[in-house]
């Protein structure tokens, strides 16, 4: 009994309080020195009475109860014990010894029973061992407790996690998930115990989150993580992203056997991790993505991507030996919009024209905002330039219809150029400045329409800037030319009008056309000053000759489209004309059909005004704008120039003829006058003459020439001669 005892008296912190409760006081003395004898702590208790009174101020380990006492018996001493002090265990020390007061005993709660008279030993035996055994139960009690707190702590510390807290076995079955599975995806975590984890991956993550785990070197210092999908409880659709942190769990630091499973599976659990939602950081991510390589008003593919994008598509024309084409679209007339209806306007029409813009690409095409209304056009693969052709025309035809915009009717075009690799250049950055610079040709022609670019147009960037250099020198040290083509009445042969041709004497280039050069200023509006030079030098020229015997003489003039969107146009045209006392009679402005369309209120105003000095206005180029006709009887127009291509059309027989018939009938009920451009042949003579257009102008009388050469030809009488072909 000896480890027994040292056991049972070393688990109390204090040497045991021990209650000793008898009628008889002999016997009660008896007891108390027997067990004060083994250094317990007694206290003597005259029958049941002082037994409740000293259970009411005192606490005790044990007590030892007669059961057998006068007023207040053992079970009344008991039966205070167990409300008061439960803790504290009972002997029943009793003569009693029939087997209902014993058991009756035992059910109030007595551990043990000694009969008297007791044999000393056995009675201390018996205190011991039931203190023994008391003293186990308290640390067992403590113990238990300990571990439910530990429990409730550890079981906090994991539900409340951020993050979802899960265990895998060997098969990648859930044995354990954490509750923050219920708010972040929806599941309970009873219903996913047991199931297999890709159960609530995403679809297009269960190949990767499948292999994850099986890298050879993981552990807990070198956790696999990976970014996965995970789905969310009934939908398959809706996904969020997690970061999931995982790791084998390693056999030592958690060593396991057949109890220590968790969960519904029959594996162990092999792996631990955690799954973080990332769902903002990655929705975050993803916008700021879409801010860097989107403009944000279209939703359009902006400069960065778009260069991108073509970048890859060089690289992949090159290898299949392909070619693609860039386009350069500018809008035509926005900046008008911009100016007059605001700037949330402006907004509204570049949505609604990249939406139109839209509907004209196939799959694989990337249609960029370049910046203000210039968008950018990937054709990565075509088979010709054709297939560019055909999608700059359906672009252009796509933006003709009107724009409601609020209570506003707007038309905007395109200029389109279109650069076609490998031709147009080998590089992304020669390609977009090809197809910028074919763009500036077809804004110099006036707008909408559309232009491949060729090496002729211009010029490497080197060369465009020195280009541009020398054109400002030109303009400085007065080389530009003004050349003079006639044109001449068929029915007299008289030089009726003079046209000025501007030439540009480059001195090492020589003689340079207004084809090599016109873009190039108009883009870097040096078009202006080079228009004052022309006009200037037109009416010293022609001026002397009205001055000279030939005062009807006609000087028919052409205004780039930029010149004549100057809001100080008119003005600006009349001082120079009243500047070199020019009667404006004499003088005939030529302006394309587009340059019209683009804005026909302010046109018409402009026209107007100088139509009430005297000035005469001539439309260029007829026929081939897209214009609708109405405008010519809303406006002050004198002249229709028949366009070069319909005259040559003559000579081949084509369709064109038809057109020429139509234009100089239109023109002849409008009472319009009419100039036929480019005639180069009698035949094209004769038949224009049979039609009765009289005016003519073209190589048959000689081409644009110095005026010293013009001096010689008005010096004959103004006869001009024709020059057989
Ligand atoms: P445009 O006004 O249509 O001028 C007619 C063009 O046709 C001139 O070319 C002229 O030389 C050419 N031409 C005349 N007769 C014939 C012919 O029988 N056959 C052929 N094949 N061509 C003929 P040029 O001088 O090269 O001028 C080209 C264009 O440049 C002009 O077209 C005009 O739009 C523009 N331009 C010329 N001078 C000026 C100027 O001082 N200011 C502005 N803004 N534009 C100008
Ligand atoms: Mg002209
Ligand atoms: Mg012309």
């Amino acid at each position: 009994m000896a480890p027994e005892q040292s056991r049972a008296s070393s688990s109390w912190a204090h040497p045991a309080r021990i209650l000793v409760a008898d009628d008889e006081p002999r016997l009660l003395t008896t007891l108390v020195t027997l067990l004060q004898g083994r250094h317990f702590e007694v206290t003597g208790a005259n029958g049941g009475h002082e037994a409740c009174a000293l259970l009411a101020n005192q606490s005790f380990d044990l007590a030892l109860l007669d059961l057998n006492m006068p007023g207040v018996d053992g079970y009344a001493v008991m039966d205070q014990l167990v409300t008061q002090q439960p803790d504290c265990g009972v002997i029943v020390v009793s003569g009693e010894s029939s087997f209902s007061s014993v058991s009756r005993a035992l059910r109030r709660g007595a551990l043990d029973y000694i009969r008297k008279p007791f044999d000393p030993e056995e009675l201390l035996n018996t205190v011991e061992n039931v203190l023994g055994k008391q003293s186990l139960i308290k640390a067992h009690d403590l113990i238990q407790t300990r571990l439910e707190k530990s429990e409730a702590l550890h079981r906090y510390i994991v539900n409340s996690s951020p993050d979802i807290v899960f265990m895998l076995d060997k098969n990648g079955h859930i044995c354990f998930i954490n509750n923050k599975v219920e708010s972040l995806l929806g599941y309970q975590p009873a219903e996913l115990r047991g199931e297999h984890f890709s159960y609530i991956l995403d679809d297009r993550d269960v190949t990767r989150g499948t292999f994850a785990l099986q890298g050879p070197d993981i552990s807990a210092d070198n956790p696999r993580t990976l970014e996965v999908r995970l789905k969310t409880r009934g939908s398959r659709k809706a996904t969020r992203h997690f970061e999931i942190t995982a790791f084998p769990v390693d056999p030592q630091t958690w060593p396991q056997t057949e109890e220590t499973q968790v969960g519904h599976t029959h594996q162990p659990a092999r792996y631990y991790g955690i799954a973080r939602d990332v769902t903002e950081r990655k929705e975050a991510e993803a916008f700021i993505n879409f801010q860097a390589y989107h403009d944000l008003l279209t939703r359009l593919p902006n400069r960065a991507l778009f260069k991108d994008r073509l970048e890859l598509a060089i690289t992949q024309a090159r290898r299949s030996e392909q070619k693609l084409a860039v386009m350069f679209l500018d809008l035509d007339r926005f900046k008008v919009v911009n100016d007059t209806l605001g700037h949330a306007m402006g907004d509204r029409l570049l949505q609604a024209v990249t939406h139109r813009l839209e509907k004209c690409l196939r799959r694989g095409d990337t249609l960029s905002r370049f910046g203000g209304d210039e968008f950018t056009l990937l054709l990565p693969s075509i088979h010709s330039p054709d297939d560019a052709r055909g999608i700059a025309k359906k672009l252009i035809h796509a933006l003709k219809a009107p724009f409601q915009l609020g209570n506003h009717e707007v038309f905007v075009g395109a200029s389109i150029g279109i650069s076609v690799f490998p031709d147009a250049g080998d590089t992304m950055d020669q390609l977009i400045q090809n197809a910028d610079i074919a763009m500036y040709h077809v804004k110099a022609r006036g707008k909408d329409g559309y232009r491949f670019f060729s090496d002729s147009m211009s010029i490497d960037t080197a060369h465009r800037l020195s280009l541009e250099r020398d054109l400002r020198l030109a303009l400085e040290r007065a080389e530009l030319r003004v050349y003079y083509q006639p044109q001449v009445c068929s029915r007299t042969n008289q030089v009726v009008g003079l046209e000025a041709l501007v030439r540009w004497q480059h001195p090492e280039r020589g003689l340079l056309y207004p084809g090599d050069f016109l873009p190039l200023a108009e883009e870097t509006r040096l078009i202006a000053k080079l228009s004052e030079q022309v006009l200037d030098q037109a009416c010293r020229d022609v001026g002397h000759w009205i001055n000279n015997g030939h005062p009807k003489l006609r000087l028919a003039v052409n205004l780039s489209p930029i010149q004549v969107e100057h809001p100080r146009f008119v003005e600006a045209l009349l001082e120079r004309v009243a500047a070199h006392r020019f009667p404006p009679r004499n003088l005939e402005i030529e302006i394309t059909e587009n340059v019209i369309m683009n804005d026909l209120e302010q046109i018409s105003r402009k026209l107007k005004e100088l139509a009430d000095t005297g000035i005469r206005i001539a439309i260029d180029d007829f026929g081939t704008g897209y214009s609708s006709l109405n405008y010519l009887h809303r406006l002050p127009i004198h002249t229709l120039k028949v366009d070069q291509s319909f005259v040559k059309a003559i000579r081949s027989g084509e369709d064109g003829a038809c057109i020429v018939n139509a234009i100089i009938a239109m023109a002849h009920g409008l009472k319009l006058e009419i100039v036929a451009e480019g005639v180069e042949t009698g035949d094209q003579l004769s038949y224009l003459t049979n039609l009765g257009c009289h005016q003519v102008q073209g190589f048959f009388y000689g081409p644009a020439r110095p005026a010293a050469d013009i001096d010689q030809l008005l010096g004959r009488d103004g006869l001009a001669f024709a020059h057989t072909a």
